[in-house]
């Protein structure tokens, strides 16, 4: 296997099970020769993280629940403490209340659109903030979007509303942080059974559209986003920042349905 990453060290955050977009990246990036460090939201997920950790010869596995701010000052501190630099951070989380992810959008509350941009955009401001401080050799981030963002998706709502805004911050700290060599990334990932995609209204609906429709005519893995995280990662792609890779089968180019799709 290559060695892209070999010495250098980082973060992943949003590593639930194996399904997860996390898990993908996290292993094209140990089989680079990346050393990895964990973080998980909950007790309830750190006996699933644990030996997904072990697995990849991790040691670093700690507790953060981005929506506290004393939680990620604590991960932070641990890393520094730990490892003193960081090369690299992955996030990859979101969160929405799922009874909003099915409807119309004009219903959202307040409270979840709250919540919603709270988790799964502002946590990302709130890690570079303390991801900065650590990457004293230049850095590289990368964060998960979807194509809900930059137009309208069933079902995707408020969580679209959040990854546009996501999209907008990953170009604003590409530009505060690139003075520092940080470059900052998002991928736009097709749509991939996972725990959070379940909370989706008709989420097989939206697969099986992406599969007849997108030009490759088939869904993306994680293994798929896990190499292109680690062409973002790494020195590969040393003069790009405050780019949206789309890693969808080229869904996102497409203007109408394929002549040949099925019906679903
Ligand atoms: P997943 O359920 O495996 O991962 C979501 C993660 O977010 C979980 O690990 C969860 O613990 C974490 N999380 C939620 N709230 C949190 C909090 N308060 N603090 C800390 N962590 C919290 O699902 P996934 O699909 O791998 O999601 C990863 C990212 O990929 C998300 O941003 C998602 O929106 C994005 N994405 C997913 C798809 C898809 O189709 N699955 C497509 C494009 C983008």
């Amino acid at each position: 296997s290559n060695q892209l990453m070999a010495g250098k060290r980082g973060l992943i955050m949003g590593l639930a099970n194996d399904k997860s977009i996390a898990w993908g990246i996290a292993r094209a990036l140990s089989e680079a020769g990346a050393e990895l460090a964990f973080s998980y939201q909950g007790d309830a997920l750190k006996k699933r993280v644990d030996p997904l950790a072990v697995q990849l010869g991790s040691e670093i596995v700690l507790p953060c629940d981005v929506s506290d701010e004393a939680s990620i000052d604590a991960l932070f501190t641990e890393l520094e403490n730990k490892w003193g630099r960081l090369d690299f951070v992955v996030h990859a989380i979101g969160f929405s209340d799922k009874n909003e992810l099915r409807g119309r959008y004009v219903d959202t509350s307040r409270a979840n659109f709250k919540l919603t941009m709270d988790v799964s955009v502002y946590s990302f401001t709130a890690v570079m903030q303390r991801a900065e401080k650590l990457m004293t050799e230049g850095g590289s981030a990368v964060t998960l979007t979807y194509y809900g963002a930059e137009q309208v998706m069933p079902h995707y709502n408020v969580m679209g509303v959040a990854k546009a805004a996501l999209e907008a911050s990953v170009k604003y700290l590409a530009e505060d942080l690139g003075k520092d060599g940080i470059r900052v990334n998002s991928i736009s990932a097709g749509p991939i059974k996972t725990l959070a995609a379940s909370g989706i209204g008709d989420f097989r609906y939206i697969m099986k559209w992406n599969e007849y429709n997108s030009p490759l005519r088939r869904n993306v893995t994680i293994d798929e986003v896990g190499k292109s995280a680690l062409y973002l990662l790494s020195d590969l792609s040393s003069g790009v920042t405050g780019e949206n890779l789309h890693v969808d089968s080229g869904y996102h180019i497409v203007g109408m349905k394929a002549v040949d799709a099925p019906d679903v």
